[in-house]
């Protein structure tokens, strides 16, 4: 894609992308520091909620805040439709020249803004946040988190950069390369680092949410972890081949024994605790395998049923482009 501009005098227009499910407590803050540090940037910008199906006040406070304020431009799902959705539906509406993604939480600092959009006039477009310090969360949380990254970093192919979230800045370029990839269960973070150009991260400390408790339960936490993998990675797959060949090798020394028992001795009765173990070993086995199987088959299935990613029930402030 042509640069439509020089960089370095640029005067981008903004967009900010933030996902929101049941989070009456913090919207309002969010947006007012979101407002007081783009003002402070002097560049055009608009601020798109996406509330994802709140089942609290949300709403209605976001409505309120398109009518007093025209950057506010909201979009209402339908229903709760997943965290990675609702930022997929704000890239898809947003209109800037730059685009970043943030938790409405405020446990990604808006002041980071600057930061990316220097990097941004240095050349770079895509802008990730490196969380140094997870603050205010659990024990469980990080160490689950930290876990999965590393795993999932040694399972791909492509370089998905570690203990980043989808805080970031994503140039235009990125986002229309982004626009064209329609998978239905997506891990952001990872597509962004599939489709390349030039991409680097800025470091920070992530901060305790303002308000409110996470809306990750554990639920959604593995549903998030296995969409990674599975939308990057065939390894769970390869595991199958794996397992049987080191069971088939365990096996045939087995043979042996049993024979050497056999021929050689008078044992051969004995044996019903190793016939348990080896049939629930193997048993165990198979079964997981058949689930990791039906993890990629629900998705296959999901791909070629091909519903709409997320229907939308009411926008605010979108006229001037609709
Ligand atoms: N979120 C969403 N839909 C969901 C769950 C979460 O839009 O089904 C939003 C949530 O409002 C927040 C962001 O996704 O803006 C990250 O969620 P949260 O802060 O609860 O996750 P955590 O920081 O605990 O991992
Ligand atoms: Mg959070």
């Amino acid at each position: 894609m042509k640069r439509r501009f020089e960089r370095k005098t640029a005067i981008p227009y903004v967009s900010v992308v933030i996902p929101a499910y049941n989070e009456e407590l913090v919207i309002e803050e969010t947006c007012t520091r979101l407002i007081r540090v783009m003002d402070k940037l002097h560049l055009p910008y608009e601020l798109l909620f996406v509330n994802d199906g709140s089942r609290d006040g949300t709403y209605r406070v976001l409505e309120r805040l398109a009518e007093e304020i025209s950057c506010v431009k909201v979009l209402d799902f339908s229903r709760n439709f997943g965290h990675q959705i609702a930022v997929t539906a704000g890239i898809d509406h947003a209109v800037g020249d730059v685009v970043i993604l943030i938790d409405a939480d405020l446990q990604d600092p808006p002041e980071l803004i600057a930061d990316f959009l220097e990097k941004w006039r240095e050349g770079y477009d895509v802008v990730y946040a490196v969380r140094m310090r997870r603050e205010g969360e659990t024990w469980f949380k990080r160490s689950t988190a930290k876990f999965f990254y590393r795993m999932l970093r040694k399972m791909t192919e492509i370089e998905i950069p570690v203990d980043t979230g989808d805080f970031r800045l994503m140039d235009r370029s990125v986002v229309e390369s982004l626009r064209t990839i329609k998978e239905k269960h997506r891990f952001i973070r990872g597509l962004v680092s599939w489709v390349g150009f030039r991409q680097t991260g800025v470091p920070y400390e992530r901060a305790e949410r303002f308000a409110g408790e996470s809306k990750y339960p554990l639920r959604k936490m593995l549903k998030f972890s296995l969409d990674g993998i599975t939308s990057f990675s065939f390894r769970p797959l390869q595991w199958a081949s794996k397992l049987g060949m080191a069971s088939s090798g365990i096996g045939f020394l087995f043979i042996l024994v049993l024979l050497y028992l056999k021929i050689f001795t008078t044992l051969t009765i004995q044996g019903w605790t190793s016939l348990m173990v080896v049939v629930l070993f193997l048993g165990g086995i198979q079964l997981f395998m058949l689930g990791v199987l039906g993890e990629y088959i629900g998705r296959i299935y999901d791909e070629v049923r091909n519903r709409p990613l997320y229907l939308i029930r009411e926008r605010k402030n979108f006229e001037s482009h609709k």
